[in-house]
């Protein structure tokens, strides 16, 4: 665990203690209470999979950051304005100015969601033979490069598995691994590297400047092309600016717009740092993969003016970027992450910390160490704090890793988490108290736990569907 006394403090407004949210509250949405005896039966019926629950079960929704922040009044203003002419809306053009000068980047396409552009990507750089390297590929960027038969391999620093350190940037790229890589396969069998930004997968936790400088120095000298997941680039620049020298006075967009200057393309799912429901983008500077990606987009999302978005998603957007870039916002932001798991570290649950931008991320292995992870004991938490406070939550262990050897043997992920995600401008302090209230009571409970089987499974992104049996 992180030693008491490092940390990267953050003060509130005008040296007050308390970080509010810097937003009040104009609509409300119930929430629906249920009870333990409910909540056993409604997780039976769900296979003990969560993502197979109906969200009005469900108490405080952690399962994901991604759609499920809250749109601000601007935002929805923006909804009516919405135009949703088929070619040349106004709202694409506000879309792709806004994109444009966040990025940098000179061709934007719109798309539906973060994977349907890095399908329209992956499918030009990808085919079989090719590696791609990531600091660590996100679950729908794997698939969508293996499914082009590519190779994904992951090149996170060692750091980034360490709970006890407090290194600042846990996210950055391994840059010795990448060098070995790209010389034992060759530059010319490297797709694309892909910089994740903050590093969803491994912890949320953000790339430091320094660290995307190596990276793009590397693929610059080999002609790979360098390729910027920045689903959370606000997020990240905002720990740039608090932890990396010389960006103290930067703006976050200003460092945003420096670490988009390093990359060749950036790949965007709106549902997060743009906080929208629905969106994405790909943003490019080469012409001719422009072009190639527009025809794909055309034949499969839509015309290059709202690709699989309406005019009212495309209005959301310009103003929901601009908004995520805020830094009051983004300091509230940073500070109610980091609230969740100072809590839950104090009740002694293994936490990684410092916590990373959009998640907490507990080590469902070390909190469980009596079940094996062939048994899932990440997903066995996940279906206890269902169970107990009607929390939902996500395994990113063996269910989503895990995979199965030669000989059908199945072979564990790395590490067995679970993450608590958390929705953008959609729960206050006391939802979060709330949550660490459950924790304390499963961990009392934790010795009677018992972990998974599964008795169903698709073949690609497994965790979203399978059903699982309670030993
Ligand atoms: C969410 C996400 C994606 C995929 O975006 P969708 O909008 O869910 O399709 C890709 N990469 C990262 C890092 C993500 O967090």
């Amino acid at each position: 665990m992180l030693p008491d006394g490092v940390s990267f403090a953050v003060k509130g407004h005008m040296g007050f203690k308390t970080i509010i949210e810097p937003f009040r509250v104009k609509s409300v949405e119930p929430i629906r209470l249920t009870t333990t005896v409910e909540r056993k039966e409604y997780l039976r019926a769900a296979d003990y999979n969560p993502f197979r629950l109906d969200s009005r079960k469900v108490i405080i929704d952690l399962l994901t950051d991604s759609g499920t922040g809250a749109m601000s009044t601007n935002q929805w203003a923006g909804v009516m304005l919405g135009d949703e002419a088929y070619a040349g809306s106004p709202s694409w053009n506000r879309m792709e100015e806004v994109v444009g000068s966040v990025t940098g980047m000179k061709f934007i396409l719109p798309t539906h969601q973060g994977r349907a552009a890095e399908r329209i990507l992956y499918t030009q750089l990808g085919g079989t033979g090719k590696i791609f390297i990531s600091n660590t590929h996100f679950d729908t960027t794997r698939a969508n490069i293996e499914y082009t038969g590519a190779r994904a391999i992951d090149a996170v620093i060692q750091e980034s598995f360490d709970d006890d350190s407090a290194y600042p940037f846990k996210g950055n790229m391994d840059v010795n691994k990448l060098e070995s890589l790209v010389s034992s396969h060759g530059p010319e069998m490297i797709g694309a590297v892909i910089l994740t930004v903050t590093n969803n997968s491994g912890g949320g936790q953000p790339v430091s400047m320094q660290n995307a400088r190596e990276v793009s120095a590397i693929c610059r000298t080999h002609e790979i092309p360098l390729v910027l997941d920045c689903c959370r680039v606000a997020e990240n620049a905002y720990f740039i600016k608090l932890r990396e020298k010389g960006y103290e006075s930067s703006t976050c967009r200003e460092i945003a717009l420096e670490m988009f200057g390093l990359a060749d393309a950036a790949i965007m799912s709106a549902k997060k740092d743009a906080m929208v429901n629905m969106g994405g983008f790909l943003a490019l500077r080469d012409q001719s993969l422009a072009d190639a990606c527009t025809q794909v987009l055309i034949i499969t999302e839509g015309f290059t003016t709202y690709g699989g978005l309406s005019g009212r998603d495309m209005e959301a957007i310009a103003t929901g970027l601009e908004e995520g870039f805020d830094e009051h916002y983004l300091h509230y932001r940073i500070a109610s992450t980091r609230f969740l798991a100072d809590r839950l570290h104090t009740l002694g649950v293994p936490v990684m910390r410092p916590a990373g931008g959009h998640a907490v991320y507990v080590d469902g292995g070390a909190f469980y160490a009596h079940i094996p992870p062939a048994r899932f004991p990440a997903q066995a938490l996940v279906c206890d704090l269902y169970i107990t406070g009607g929390v939902r939550t996500v395994e990113i262990g063996s269910v989503m890793f895990g995979k199965y050897d030669g000989e059908g043997r199945p072979v564990p992920a790395k590490r067995e988490l679970v993450r608590l995600a958390l929705p953008r401008r959609t729960y206050t302090q006391s939802h979060l108290e709330y949550v660490a209230e459950v924790f304390a009571e499963v961990k009392h409970q934790k010795q009677s736990a018992t972990g998974l089987r599964i008795v169903e499974e698709p073949r690609f992104l497994r965790h979203f569907t399978a059903r699982f049996e309670r030993l």
